[in-house]
């Protein structure tokens, strides 16, 4: 699809792009977002190439992020500029990373609407980001000027800028008149729509930083507020010492000294012969700073018991871009051995990835995100992926210790991640037990409808923690639902000493609650486990037991009432008077089965066929018959 897309003639490039952007009229604050993402990947590339070469960033200068609104310039409307001192982009590179539709996340986007996936168009831009182009939701025409860091090879890089309006979709690319005023990075001009002319204003910038990208930007974003302040006119307060009090210079980013300055206005001359002054005389002052708009400590640093579900939700969202609400977290620090100590957050989504059924067993987990000191720096965990079962879990990681620059193959063959995978593993069987023995009902539900089958393949898959993931495991009965293997223990009957279990895939749990095999023990109050997933055979096959009683299939012989003492005696003057018939029936049925007992088992139904106790199930050879045709 993405090849396609390449090939795409410019006119429908623009046509793609206006029928993009009116779809998403309605969720347009996104392109703040999309920006500020960009702003990090590039930052984090500056970062990460950086380690490996020092000329291109040697650490001296600051990595940050920066909004700045224009307001109204005589008529014109205002403009937003979002700069970061990332590792910016080269004249070609702006012509292929931004002037081409193929390289922004907007042909994801396409692919995927066009594909008939009908999911909300909010999950779809949560899903992919709409890139660069998201810009043009709120503006009219974009100005991108970019200068690379300097290099041994490139030690005087000239800044160009990209330029490109909404309605047509060509665009220029020139070097900056003004000449290198960025010194390395990237700055985004938005000439702002009239229709959105909201977001020149602080607050709602502040507020949508917040909402959409305070917790996944690892590096600080200010945001250059001004507003009015009411203060005592200091020009006529004089301190006990006699020194003028002087206002609070307010702190900068430490990149942005320049700015660092307090304007006060003009401020009109008291008149002199004035008896009683009203003390103090106010003045209206105008006070600049740049603020750090996602300074508060990162949610998983935070005391757990100061933080709100709604604040978990909200991170849960922005951070792994899920739209519905997690159905559980484990919020917990630790310590990884070798005094690497961490904080974590662990989420359960609450549906599995439509494909997850579907991939093979090395289901490679995205979303186990692992930090160093706030900044990403994997989620591969190389050969210490977690298992299948666990796979789809939600994961983030913040180390405090480990040194910035580890590789990845370190970090892969690191003890620290073999035993992170088993902290992950046993976080996450923790949170099921809590789930199953709370009281939440809704959420019990839930996690069974979903994870319900995931808890089977854990304890067929992990043979370390088998017994703990198979006792989380719940199965129907032909009493009731979500029995487990211990409560199904402790509803046993005298003398039983066997589970009992009824197992034929594919079919409906009804359909095997009505079977002839389980008549009998229904009817003196047996419980018996009603099995329909091809999975609940191959677990009880692993299993062989629970708490030293064993598995009986009910289609099988060898299955004991555990009362029959008393029955025995009733049971051979049975079998001496039906004894011709028995003898009858042997004959007649000749070798077609192996042999006709008088049965304890059935109450209503005349006689069963049952399979040889060590043979296969009539399920089972339904199976290997099939596949030997
Ligand atoms: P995506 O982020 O999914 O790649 P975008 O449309 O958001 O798609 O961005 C397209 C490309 O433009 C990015 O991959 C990157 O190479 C480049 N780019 C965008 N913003 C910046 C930036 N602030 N600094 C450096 N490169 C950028
Ligand atoms: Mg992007």
């Amino acid at each position: 699809n993405l090849n396609c897309e390449l090939n795409i003639p410019k006119s429908d490039v623009s046509r793609l792009r206006k029928i993009v952007i009116n779809s998403l009229y309605s969720h347009k604050e996104i392109f703040l977002r999309e920006l500020i993402s960009n702003a990090n990947d590039a930052l984090e590339k500056l970062r990460l190439t950086s380690l490996t070469d020092r000329s291109i960033w040697d650490g001296s200068d600051h990595l940050n992020i920066t909004i700045q609104a224009f307001k109204d310039e005589a008529g014109n409307g205002g403009r937003l500029v979002i700069a970061d001192t990332g590792i910016g982009m080269s004249p070609e590179e702006l012509t292929t990373n931004l002037g081409t539709l193929a390289k922004s996340g907007t042909s994801d986007f396409l692919s995927q609407a066009e594909g008939g996936d009908q999911t909300s168009t909010g999950n779809l831009i949560g899903a992919f980001g709409l890139g660069f182009y998201s810009s043009f939701l709120v503006a009219d025409r974009v100005e991108v000027a970019s200068v690379p860091p300097k290099t041994a090879r490139n030690p005087n890089p000239i800044q160009h800028v990209f330029s490109s309006s909404a309605d047509d979709s060509t665009f220029e690319v020139y070097p900056d008149p003004r000449g290198n005023t960025l010194g390395r990075g990237t700055e985004i001009t938005l000439f702002l729509k009239p229709d959105a002319q909201e977001y020149l204003d602080e607050t709602t910038l502040s507020a949508l930083v917040h909402k959409h990208s305070a917790f996944s930007s690892a590096f600080p974003i200010y945001l250059f507020e001004r507003w009015t302040e009411e203060v005592p006119d200091e020009s006529q307060i004089v301190s006990e010492h006699g020194v003028e009090k002087e206002i609070e210079p307010t702190s900068p980013p430490a990149s942005e000294s320049d700015d660092d300055e307090v304007i006060v206005e003009e401020v009109p001359k008291v008149a002199e012969n004035i008896p009683e002054p009203p003390p103090p005389n106010m003045v209206n002052v105008t006070k600049e700073q740049w603020s750090r708009l996602n300074s508060q400590p990162s949610l998983w640093a935070r005391d757990p018991k100061a933080i709100t579900t709604e604040e978990y939700n909200l991170f849960y969202t922005s951070f792994f871009k899920d739209f519905s609400k997690p159905l559980a977290w484990h919020h917990f620090a630790g310590d990884a051995g070798s005094g690497v100590a961490f904080k974590a957050l662990l989420f359960f989504p609450t549906k599995l990835g439509e494909d997850y059924w579907q991939k093979p067993l090395e289901y490679a987990s995205k979303d186990v995100k692992l930090m160093v000191k706030r900044v990403f720096i994997t989620s591969d965990l190389g050969e210490n992926a977690l298992p299948k079962w666990a796979s789809w879990v939600k994961v983030v990681i913040d180390a405090e210790d480990l040194p910035l620059n580890v590789s990845r193959e370190t970090l892969q063959s690191n003890k620290f991640m073999k035993q992170l995978k088993s902290i992950i593993v046993k976080r996450m069987i923790q949170l099921f037990s809590k789930i199953s023995e709370g009281d939440d009902k809704e959420t019990f539900d839930q996690m069974q409808e979903t994870f319900g089958s995931v808890l089977k393949l854990g304890a067929v898959e992990d043979t370390k923690n088998r017994v703990k993931l198979a006792s989380l495991a719940r199965f129907t009965t032909n009493q009731r639902n979500n029995t487990s293997f211990d409560q199904y223990l402790e509803n046993r009957k005298k003398g039983q000493n066997q589970i009992f279990y009824l197992a034929e895939m594919g079919k409906e749990v009804k359909e095997l609650a009505q079977s002839v095999f389980i008549e009998k023990l229904h009817a003196r109050g047996y419980e018996v486990l009603l099995l329909t997933e091809p999975l609940d055979e191959i677990l009880i096959g692993n299993l062989r037991e629970w708490k030293g009683v064993s598995f009986q299939d009910v289609a099988k012989a060898g299955l004991k009432f555990g009362d029959e003492g008393n029955e025995i005696e009733q049971q051979k003057e049975l079998e001496e008077k039906f004894k011709p018939l028995i003898e009858w029936l042997k004959n007649e049925s000749n070798d077609a089965v192996r042999d006709v007992i008088l049965s304890n088992r059935l109450v209503r139904s005349p006689c069963a066929i049952v399979a040889d106790q060590y043979g296969y199930t009539a399920n089972v050879q339904k199976m290997m018959s099939a596949s030997n045709a």
